[in-house]
């Protein structure tokens, strides 16, 4: 059941500015507008227009790009006749062969793990605010998800492939996979999620789920 209520998250409410320590008094803020900080213009919250509809789109959207990202070869060279190619897990499996093996659980940590969790937990957030329970908290896997962000590093991956294609281009003829496609809109769709999927928003969502405050117990913070 959905209430398009105002939210009372800011109305009257104290922040502190991430960026300054200024304290500013809250405001209700109509969708898509942001409120900035007056002494540094930092950013402090935004309305966004975002469902949680949305939010599940994006979240299934970033799963199934996953999906294809280590299913599919990355990319083949191509060598006299002789093509070969390679998915991201062999990739990795390669670099381990070759006594690379930091590397190698890194590349497995940060494009596959990672990320992997990453969709799963925000997905579960998502799927409870949706279907679940009124009973079931949100809180913990909110902040989990805050602390894995850091460790999915898919773009630096994609960044250190491109520099390597550009050095292959002139040894072999490249063919780029499925799985290098899924990659780049990945990147794109993994910074949507993030923007989506922020604590306000979950907390935004939860009370027009008529979940209330006990379903969203945490100490996030409105505006962060
Ligand atoms: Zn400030």
């Amino acid at each position: 059941m959905i209430r398009p209520s105002p939210i009372p998250l800011t109305d009257n409410k104290l922040i502190v500015c991430h960026e300054c320590d200024l304290i500013c008094r809250g405001a209700v803020l109509a969708a898509g507008e942001s409120a900035n900080c007056p002494r540094c213009h930092a950013s402090l919250y935004r309305n966004s227009r975002a469902t949680l509809d949305q939010a599940l789109a994006v979240a299934l959207t970033s799963a199934i790009l996953l999906l294809i990202l280590n299913s599919f070869p990355l990319l083949a060279l191509k060598v006299q006749q002789v093509t070969r190619d390679t998915t991201l897990f062999h990739a990795a499996l390669s670099m381990w062969d070759d006594g690379m093996h930091i590397i190698s659980l890194l590349v497995v940590l940060t494009t596959m793990l990672a990320p992997a969790l990453q969709i799963a937990v925000a997905l579960y957030v998502l799927c409870t605010l949706k279907f679940g329970d009124a009973g079931r908290a949100v809180g913990v896997p909110m902040r989990f998800l805050q602390k894995i962000r850091p460790w999915s590093m898919v773009e630096v991956f994609m960044l250190g492939l491109l520099v390597s294609l550009v050095k292959l281009q002139n040894l072999a003829d490249i063919v780029i996979g499925p799985a290098l496609w899924s990659c780049a809109a990945m990147i794109c769709v993994s910074a949507a999620l993030a923007s989506i999927l922020t604590p306000r928003n979950v907390w935004v969502w939860a009370h027009q789920q008529g979940l209330g405050r006990a379903a969203y117990m945490g100490e996030t913070h409105a505006g962060t």
